[in-house]
Formats: structure tokens, C-alpha cells, sequence
């Protein structure tokens, strides 16, 4: 997979090596990688250039605050414009309520969460941490809607259970949103594990239907790294017009946490152009 080029909505995917110039300047271009585990050595691991940096969760391998102050350090370093993350399940801090009860499974010495929280929240240098709620970039109005929930699996942070609760966390998702940033996929799409289950959320995949995002991206499945388009079959609902979807996995770390996988680039075209 050196060089996939996908066209939705004028949307157009590219992973490196192979990066072209943004066709025009009023494009908007993201770089989203997902799934670092603390693993990547900004001396090795070159994060391409672009507008907006995303970032769809498991930062941390167990969310210590040292590991959340040198990943926020690193995210902080880059250069562009915003940094818009989310947390996954092994961000344990991040995850105030989870962690009250169950830090001792994972650490010796409690951390303070509200430390952590706080790092992420006040870094500054663009960093948006997203929590269930928009980030609308500047003078461009493209609405990124982000969330760690998964689906359970082993008592992690962000573990919400399948159908009912899951259901109504995706709910809230706006019917605006351009962008959605979640830490796990839908059911049946880039979410396949190695063992051949497709594990992704059913009830994410039912709200997107709805509200057919221009873009999805996430992680989690780290086997699942990857791109896909999916054209949806027009419906009644004359203002909802969104034909395609664009899905990227954009875990960076695969199943051996080894960070072998590109960042996937994607130029998203003026919202007026769409
Ligand atoms: P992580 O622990 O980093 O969240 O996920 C690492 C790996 O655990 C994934 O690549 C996948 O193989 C496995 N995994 C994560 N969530 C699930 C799940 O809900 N079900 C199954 N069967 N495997 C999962
Ligand atoms: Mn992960
Ligand atoms: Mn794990
Ligand atoms: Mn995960």
C-alpha cells in the first residue's frame, strides 16, 4: 500500500510516500494517525505536513501522566495549524470515573487524573482535546465531532456497553458533523481482528447511516489500518445528500505495537465546493 489514491466528494486520500501538492490553498489537508502507544520516535517516525494533525486515540500505553505529558509533548511539536485528539481505552487517566475504581489493576501508585485531563485540555500549540463535542475549524466551518467510546472488551477506559448505552453516546453525535473522529470502527468496516471476528460497533455504524459523515477516522483495530469507501444508496431525506463516506483506520502501531504504518493525508475541499 504505498500510494492509494481514493476520490469521494472530491475528497482525495493519499499515504506516503507518495504525497502530492494540495491542489489549491483553500483546501484543507489532515493527517491523521491513531494508536501511537507512546511508541514513536519523532526522530524516526516523519509526520507529514498539513493544516490539521488528528490523532483518534490510545496515545498511552496505560495512560501515566508522564506518558500523557510526552505524547501531548510530541503532538505539541508539530506543525499544524490544530491538533485535534481524542482518547482510546488505554488512556486510562483520561478517564476520571474509570480510573477512581480501577487504577490499581493497572498502576502501583495512583496518578491524578485531573492532571492528566489537564495537560491534554490546556496544551495550547492547537491542541484540541475532543470529548464528545465539535471542534468547527476557523473561517473554514468544517465541524470535527469527536469520541473515545468503544465497545467493551477486558474493563478498559472509554468501555461502554454494546447496544443501549453505545446508543445513545452515538446519538449525540450532530447531524452536521463533516468529521467524525471516534477511537473504534463501525461493524464491518476496516474492523476485521486478526482472528478473523468483525468486532466494530453496530449501533456507531447504524448513526453514521444516518448522518453519512464525509469522513470517518479512527484506530483501535490496529489490523484493520486502511482505507475504504463506501457509497450509500440515495434516500427520502432530500437535505441529507451525502452520497459516500470515506472510512480510514488510521492505526499507526500494528498488532505487535511496532509503529510500522503511514499516516493517512486526506484534502478535504472548501465546504461551499461539496
Ligand atoms: P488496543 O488494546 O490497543 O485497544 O487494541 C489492540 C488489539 O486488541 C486490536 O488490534 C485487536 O486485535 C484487539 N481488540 C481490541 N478491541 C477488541 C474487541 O472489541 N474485540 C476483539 N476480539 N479484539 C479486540
Ligand atoms: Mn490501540
Ligand atoms: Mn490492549
Ligand atoms: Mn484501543
Amino acid at each position: 500500500m504505498s500510494q492509494i489514491r481514493s476520490m469521494s466528494q472530491e475528497i482525495f486520500v493519499h499515504l506516503a510516500p507518495k504525497i502530492p501538492k494540495k491542489l489549491s490553498p483553500e483546501w484543507t489537508r489532515f493527517v491523521c494517525m491513531s494508536d501511537t502507544h507512546n511508541s514513536i520516535d519523532p526522530n524516526k517516525y516523519q509526520v507529514p505536513d498539513g493544516d490539521i494533525f488528528i490523532h483518534a486515540g490510545d496515545m498511552t500505553r496505560v495512560g501515566m501522566i508522564e506518558e500523557v505529558r510526552e505524547t501531548v509533548n510530541w503532538i505539541k511539536s508539530l506543525p499544524h495549524e490544530h491538533k485535534v485528539v481524542i482518547a482510546g481505552n488505554h488512556d486510562l487517566t483520561l478517564d476520571e470515573t474509570f480510573y477512581e475504581k480501577n487504577w490499581n489493576r493497572f498502576h502501583y501508585n495512583k496518578e491524578d487524573s485531573n492532571e492528566a485531563i489537564n495537560i491534554i485540555k490546556n496544551a495550547g500549540h492547537g491542541i484540541v482535546y475532543l470529548y464528545e463535542n465539535s471542534f468547527t475549524i476557523p473561517h473554514k466551518g468544517i465541524q470535527i465531532w469527536g469520541s473515545p467510546w468503544t465497545p467493551e472488551f477486558y474493563e478498559w477506559a472509554f468501555n461502554g456497553q454494546r447496544g443501549q448505552f453505545l446508543k445513545e453516546k452515538w446519538g449525540q453525535i450532530p447531524q452536521t458533523t463533516h468529521i467524525l473522529m471516534t477511537h473504534g470502527p463501525p461493524n464491518n468496516i476496516l474492523d476485521k481482528t486478526y482472528k478473523g471476528d468483525n468486532v466494530g460497533c453496530k449501533d456507531l455504524l447504524e448513526r453514521i447511516e444516518e448522518i453519512k459523515p464525509y469522513v470517518h477516522v479512527f484506530g483501535h483495530i490496529h489490523e484493520g489500518y486502511g482505507i475504504l469507501e463506501k457509497t450509500w444508496e440515495s434516500t427520502e431525506n432530500q437535505d441529507q445528500d451525502r452520497k459516500k463516506t470515506i472510512f480510514i483506520n488510521a492505526s499507526t502501531n500494528t498488532l505487535n505495537y511496532s509503529p510500522e504504518n503511514t499516516a493517512v493525508i486526506f484534502d478535504f475541499p472548501p465546504l461551499n465546493s461539496l
